[in-house]
Order: structure tokens, then C-alpha cells, then sequence
């Protein structure tokens, strides 16, 4: 007999190979009918894997990442017959789930597909997932596997760097591959699928190697469930933040400025400065002090960081001096210049927690195959800071910078977060800098004060970094698509390395705890994912141009005038639309440039001393006093914006 704990933490007693769907079954036939992956002691495995051993079982649903990864690694498989069926003599490569369904990457040969073919690959998809083909793993030796995949040599080279005894194939239908397991039960699971995209990608990445077709594909056990799926594509198109940035004129980029470094135009700036001076204040009531550090910084700055170990040959080289040989990096981070400013003065622990915040711009070298709008850049501003405290102000300090996070959430409209505890491996504890003692205390600070602060939290438990255990925040946008937002990290590992002491009560000199921070992450990250979570339409805090005035014909242009003064005096950002256009055509760019309120101005407005206002979206709020129309704007902001 055997012993299987379960996720609930129950243990229930089998005969030896049981499979995990027996397992399924004993708990309910209805459970049972929607589990589709299994794990077992922390391996991925089948759900008709045997079990021989005492161990914990995960059964996983569509409704779990897991089970949508072997969902969708499973529709890989059949994607990859599909090609092969439809194009006799493809070579098949490699083809993994990702984030949103699956891809293969193929080698077609001089004849590659085009989107017209898109729909006969998903028909014989389907009529292959109609099969109910049971997938199978089994293991070859690697001489069988290379007998197996004799002139194709993508799978050779992928099996020459297999150890003999370790490979595997998985089998369904009449289609057989190279594969380490962890699908669904059969493809008959598999009721809607959808070809979406063909894209170039070089063997193993590697632009010398021959180019192959990257099919990227999607598939879902409910026909409704893909409509779904493609209707927020279609939204997501609509709201992508190279879009909107362009017609909201935010920011911009330059081949002659080089790839990946944005340009924030006038519009974009004051939106950043907005956001900036938000936290800035927010921040100063927290305790915290700015300063500024320089962009550069020595190189050997970042040897004794560990920065320099660890990612200088994969990032900018070295920048010298033309005399003196001196060699300097972009500053990848700030952490380090701001352990070199609290190194500046000798501290007592009556002086800490010292909080030191930047807005502080980083390099960061990126392929330029991987960048993407403001989501992935080489140059981006972090709203970064960095708090040194003793041990034992570590619980109120976690607790602090939570409730700034949250504020930040709270004042831009998301809602929808959950927090990502990363503890250590307590299996591993030399992969770990720092007493045992510390550690224990931070894991303990920062699972009190997320409980505490009432957030929805899961735990990572060996998801900690070599320094120290850290809270991640990850947000829900509008669409529904998870972002990490807002970090917070304890450090035991750069104290150490920048020799960083206080005076104890006891007079001896003892190791501050660091903890990085930054609720935005970076400023261009943060402003994309906001883009695209409110389409545009930002608090109205936030808002570029609260309201624009647009005058029937040129005669009102004079009340016009007076408006704005009178906007401005009760500091609402409005301007004029100055231009000789027709009120309709004024109307339609003002909803296109997404101000939230158009004033409208005539011969009655001005006769009466009043305005007419049109919301966003086309609600009429009617002719109104200036005053009323600056209580509507000053209520709808204390509705988002509390002071912190
Ligand atoms: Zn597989
Ligand atoms: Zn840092």
C-alpha cells in the first residue's frame, strides 16, 4: 500500500500503481472528468503515470496554470502531426506551451506557410483531437531516437546533447515525438483551435543557424471559451500602448537615438511628472529622503555588487576614459550608489531606518529581437528606494512600503492584485547569504504584514533570491492579463558586500537590513501596463488635459478665455481649442484625444455666464455654472486620489 497526501493535506492509502486519475476518481467521477495533469513530489507527470511510491499529489484542472500548460503542450503535439500530415517532409523541431497557448517551430523547407493555410492546419487539428488519441510516454534509447529522427538535424542535435537512459517519446494517434511528458489524458479534450500567428525564428535562437517557421497556436476545451479568447485579442489590439502612446502623443521612438530608448514627448512628460511628484509627495510623508545619483558608474563598483559577475558580458561594455584608461558601466541599478550614500556618515541605530529614493534611470542591454514598445527597453527610469533598518524594524518597515504599494494601486484604478510571498528552500540553506536567524525573521515580517494588510497572498517556497526573500505583487488588468507590478525585496546580500554598519545600543557595529522597493517598477513599464488597463482614459487626476473648451464659432473666443482663467484658478487643466473648425469636428478629435470633459461654449453660455458639458462617451451633463463644473471634477478626483 501506498500513502498519497493531498492538496488539502489529507492522506488516503492505494494499492500500489494506482495512476493519479484513480486517485481523481476516488475523491468524485465529476472531479475526476476535469483534471487533466498531475504532479507527484514536485515532478510533472501523467495522469496515468503509475505511482509506486508514498508521495503528494497536485491534480490539476483547465482552471490551473499547470493545466493549461499541459493543455496547451499537449496541442503542440498535435499541431506538430497536423503540420506534418499536411506537408509531407517538414522537419519538426521544438514546440512548448507559453504563456497563452503553444507554438512549433518547423522547418518547411523553400516552401513556408502563409496565413492562408492557417485554416487548414486547425481543421486537421480538430479532426485529429476527434480521435481521442490517448497520449502515451515511453522511453528509447538513444540510439532508437536517432534511428527515429534520421535526417532531421534539429531532433538529432537535440537528442546527441540527451544523456542514453534518460529520453523519452510521447505517442498519440499515429504521431510520435521527442518529449519529457505532462500532457492531458487524450486529445479529445482539445474542442476549439486556432492558428494564430507565423513568425521567423533562427534554431535555437541563434541568427547563424538556418531559419525556421514559428506557428503559434491556441486551443481551448470549450468552443466558447476560444470566442472569448479572440474577442480580448481584438481589445487588447485596441488598447496596445504603441498605439495609444501615438495618437495620445505620449512618447515616441528614434532609429537615429537607437532602438529601445524612448522619448517621452510633451504630453508623456507631464504625465510622468505627474506620476512622480504623486509618489514624491506620498513618499515624504513616509520618511523618505530623495537623492540623486549619477547615470555611470566605475566598473568596479559593480564587481563589488556582484552586478558586474553576473550579467557584464551579457550587457553594455565598458565605457573608458580617453587619458586614464577608467572604465565605467551604465548604471544597471541604484542599488549600490545608495548603499555608497549611506556609507557616507556612520550611523546609530537611533538613526535608522534611513530611506533613500530616486527616480533613477537605468541601462539595461536587450536583444532587439525582445523589445517591445515601453515594456521592454534598454534605457527606463525606476521609481526605486532603498530602506536600511535594524533587524527588528524590518516588520513595521515591510508593513509601510505595503501600504505605499497599495496606495499607489489604489489612486490608478487596480483593483484586482494578489501578493506572490518568495520564501527559501528550507531543503538548500547554503544556497543562502545571511543568518539563518535573519532569514527567518524577514520570512516572518513579511508574511505577518501580508496577512495583516488583509492581501490575497500565495507562497512560493523556494522562490527566494540567494539575498533574501521578497513580496511581488501581481495585478489583474482590465482584460484580465496578470502584469508583476511593485516589488519588495529584503536584502542580506549587499550590506555584506559594501561593508554597510550601525552602532548598536551595545556600541558595536552591526549589518543593516536593505530592502529595495519600487512600487511602479519602472516608470515606462508602468505607464504601458496603464495604458493598456484603462484604454487611455486615466483617473482624471492623472489626465493630461482635464477638460478643453471648444467654442461654437469665433465670437465666443473671448468667454473662452475667461473659462480657462477661471479653470486654472481652481487648478483644473483645461485648454482651448483655438482652431477654426466646426464644433462637430472639434467634438470628434477631443473624444479621439480622450479628454475627459469638452466644455462647449455659445451665444447662451456666454449670455448666461455658464458652460455646457459633454462627458467622455458622450454623456450630457448639460449647461452648468463654472463653479458646479469644478465641484463635479474636484469629487470625482477625492474619489480616486485620497492623500496617503
Ligand atoms: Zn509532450
Ligand atoms: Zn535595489
Amino acid at each position: 500500500m501506498i500513502h498519497i497526501t493531498l492538496t488539502d493535506g489529507s492522506v488516503k492509502t492505494f494499492e500500489e500503481n494506482v495512476t493519479p486519475m484513480d486517485v481523481a476518481k476516488s475523491i468524485s467521477e465529476g472531479f475526476a472528468r476535469n483534471v487533466i495533469s498531475a504532479n507527484f513530489n514536485g515532478t510533472t507527470v501523467e495522469t496515468e503515470t503509475l505511482l509506486t511510491t508514498d508521495g503528494s499529489l497536485i491534480l490539476y484542472t483547465w482552471n490551473d496554470a499547470e493545466g493549461k500548460s499541459a493543455f496547451w503542450h499537449s496541442s503542440a503535439h498535435v499541431l506538430a502531426q497536423a503540420v506534418e500530415e499536411l506537408y509531407p517532409g517538414v522537419k519538426l523541431t521544438i514546440g512548448p506551451a507559453i504563456e497563452n497557448g503553444f507554438y512549433y517551430d518547423v522547418d518547411f523547407g523553400d516552401k513556408p506557410i502563409s496565413e492562408k493555410d492557417f485554416k487548414a492546419i486547425e481543421d486537421k487539428m480538430l479532426e485529429i483531437a476527434r480521435g481521442k488519441h490517448e497520449f502515451k510516454m515511453r522511453s528509447a534509447t538513444k540510439a532508437e531516437a536517432l534511428q527515429l529522427y534520421i535526417g532531421n538535424p534539429y531532433k538529432t542535435e537535440l537528442i546527441e546533447n540527451l544523456e542514453d537512459g534518460t529520453i523519452t517519446f510521447c505517442d498519440h494517434s499515429t504521431f510520435t515525438d521527442l518529449c519529457r511528458g505532462g500532457h492531458i489524458p487524450n486529445t479529445g479534450i482539445i474542442k476549439a483551435v486556432k492558428v494564430l500567428s507565423v513568425a521567423g525564428a533562427y534554431w535555437r535562437g541563434n541568427e547563424n543557424n538556418p531559419q525556421l517557421t514559428r506557428i503559434y497556436g491556441i486551443s481551448f476545451p470549450k468552443q466558447k471559451d476560444l470566442t472569448e479568447y479572440l474577442e480580448l485579442l481584438e481589445e487588447a489590439k485596441k488598447r496596445d500602448h504603441r498605439k495609444l502612446g501615438k495618437e495620445l502623443e505620449l512618447f515616441t521612438f528614434s532609429q537615429k537615438v537607437g532602438q529601445g530608448l524612448p522619448l517621452w514627448l510633451p504630453k508623456g512628460a507631464a504625465l510622468r511628472e505627474r506620476l512622480e511628484n504623486f509618489l514624491k509627495a506620498a513618499q515624504k510623508k513616509a520618511g523618505y529622503e530623495m537623492v540623486v545619483t549619477p547615470h555611470i558608474g566605475q566598473k568596479e563598483l559593480y564587481v563589488t555588487s556582484g552586478h558586474y559577475a553576473k550579467y557584464g558580458a551579457d550587457s553594455f561594455q565598458p565605457i573608458s576614459t580617453p587619458k586614464e584608461g577608467e572604465e565605467f558601466l551604465l548604471k544597471p541599478m541604484n542599488c549600490p550608489h545608495h548603499c555608497e550614500i549611506y556609507n557616507n556618515s556612520q550611523w546609530s541605530y537611533k538613526d535608522l531606518p534611513k530611506r533613500y529614493a530616486e527616480f533613477g534611470t537605468v541601462y539595461r542591454y536587450e536583444q532587439s529581437g525582445e523589445l517591445h514598445g515601453l515594456t521592454r527597453v534598454r534605457g527606463f527610469t525606476q521609481d526605486d528606494a532603498h530602506l536600511f533598518c535594524t533587524p527588528d524594524q524590518l516588520d513595521a518597515e515591510f508593513k509601510n512600503v505595503i501600504d505605499l504599494v497599495l496606495y499607489v494601486f489604489g489612486s490608478l484604478g487596480f483593483e484586482n492584485f494578489t501578493a506572490q510571498v518568495s520564501l527559501r528552500d528550507p531543503e538548500n540553506p547554503d544556497k543562502y547569504i545571511g543568518s539563518l536567524e535573519n532569514w527567518e525573521k524577514a520570512e516572518n515580517a513579511i508574511l505577518s504584514a501580508t496577512i495583516d494588510k488583509g492581501l490575497n497572498y500565495t507562497v512560493k517556497t523556494g522562490e527566494a533570491a540567494f539575498y533574501g526573500p521578497k513580496l511581488d505583487f501581481m495585478v489583474k488588468d482590465a482584460l484580465g492579463r496578470q502584469w508583476q507590478l511593485g516589488t519588495i525585496q529584503v536584502d542580506y546580500n549587499l550590506p555584506e558586500r559594501f561593508n554597510l554598519t550601525y552602532k548598536g545600543s551595545d556600541n558595536e557595529l552591526h549589518r543593516p537590513v536593505m530592502i529595495h522597493r519600487a512600487p511602479f517598477g519602472s516608470m515606462e513599464r508602468f505607464i504601458a501596463i496603464l495604458l493598456e488597463h484603462t484604454a487611455g482614459n486615466f483617473p482624471l487626476w492623472l489626465m493630461p488635459t482635464q477638460a478643453i473648451i471648444l467654442s461654437i464659432s469665433e465670437k465666443y473666443e473671448k468667454y473662452a478665455e475667461k473659462v480657462l482663467n477661471l479653470l486654472e484658478n481652481d487648478e483644473i487643466r483645461a485648454l482651448v481649442d483655438h482652431r477654426n473648425e466646426t464644433i462637430g469636428k472639434k467634438i470628434r478629435e477631443a473624444e479621439m484625444q480622450k479628454h475627459p470633459y469638452m466644455i462647449i461654449i455659445g451665444e447662451q453660455e456666454e449670455n448666461e455666464n455658464k458652460i455646457t458639458v459633454r462627458q467622455h462617451g458622450g454623456e450630457d451633463l448639460g449647461m452648468i455654472s463654472i463653479e458646479d463644473f469644478s465641484k463635479i471634477i474636484k469629487t470625482e478626483i477625492s474619489k480616486t486620489l485620497k492623500s496617503f
